[in-house]
């Protein structure tokens, strides 16, 4: 054989088992956080992407049921980092961006039927106008069980304002939610999942709790609760297999400690 071929063979016998290794290897310990927008069957070409139709959806939680998953709160997952609650044997947590309309009016009966929770972030300052939710579904939501975050008030990347615009952007939207009959108001979502080293700190000053980004990944209770890293559910054109993929990539970058632009700000 070939000095070549006993090379190129290596490599193939390198390969295979880095394959193994990631398909069959334990799933890591973590908590996988779901990112979703809307639930419905749009036809606007923009929302394309953030609508996982209801059929698609409920097959992704008759999946996570068949799996064994249970759903819990972001405040569940703080509670349990700090030894006050008991965690399930599988959790996860759905979370929503933005607070659409359809999140009271076609996921939450759906949440209800599968007797599941999930956390929505709403922009405060689209509270109340057209497709976004307005502050009495909001608060029938939480008095059904949803958690309501700050997703801020106007869905600005904070990356790209001075300190004082970012301050007022954190504070005031969780404070305008907890003047209107919120709940307190613990959890947080970045826009455009855009953050940087000065974040956790702030929303700590403001009373947060936890903070979710757009940034593939599971989080143990290692994870930097102001940095928790989601699962991406956009628009499925691959079914269920594209979900089971989705959540299997997130495993992948957890056994592999890609954790993208994480190092630079822990
Ligand atoms: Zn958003």
């Amino acid at each position: 054989m070939s000095r070549l071929k006993k090379w190129l063979l290596s490599l193939c016998f390198l390969l295979l088992a880095c394959f193994l290794w990631l398909v069959f290897s334990p799933a890591p310990e973590g908590v996988s956080v779901l990112e979703y927008h809307e639930v419905a069957d749009s036809v606007d070409d923009d929302a394309y992407i953030y609508n996982v139709p209801p059929e698609d959806f409920r097959q992704q939680l008759d999946y996570l049921k068949s799996q064994g998953y249970t759903t819990i709160s972001m405040l569940d997952y703080m509670k349990a980092r700090h030894g006050k609650m008991e965690l399930p044997a599988k959790p996860i947590i759905l979370t929503f961006d933005d607070g659409y309309e359809d999140n009271y009016t076609t996921l939450l009966p759906i949440l209800e039927e599968y007797g599941m929770k999930a956390t929505v972030y709403v922009i405060t300052n689209q509270i109340g106008q057209p497709d976004y939710l307005n502050w009495d579904e909001l608060r029938d939501m939480q008095n059904r069980g949803i958690e309501i975050g700050s997703h801020t008030a106007n869905h600005d990347p904070l990356t790209q304002m001075d300190a004082q615009r970012r301050e007022d952007e954190v504070r005031l939207s969780k404070l305008l939610l907890e003047w209107n009959g919120i709940h307190t108001v613990y959890t947080f979502s970045y826009p455009n999942g855009a953050f940087d080293e000065t974040m956790p700190a702030l929303l700590e000053k403001n009373q947060y709790l936890t903070a979710v980004t757009g940034d593939a990944g599971l989080n143990t209770m290692a994870t930097n609760p102001y940095l928790m890293q989601r699962v991406n559910i956009p628009h499925p054109r691959f079914g269920l297999t594209e979900f089971k993929l989705r959540l299997w990539k997130a495993e992948v970058f957890t056994k592999l400690g890609i954790h993208q632009h994480l190092e630079e700000v822990q």
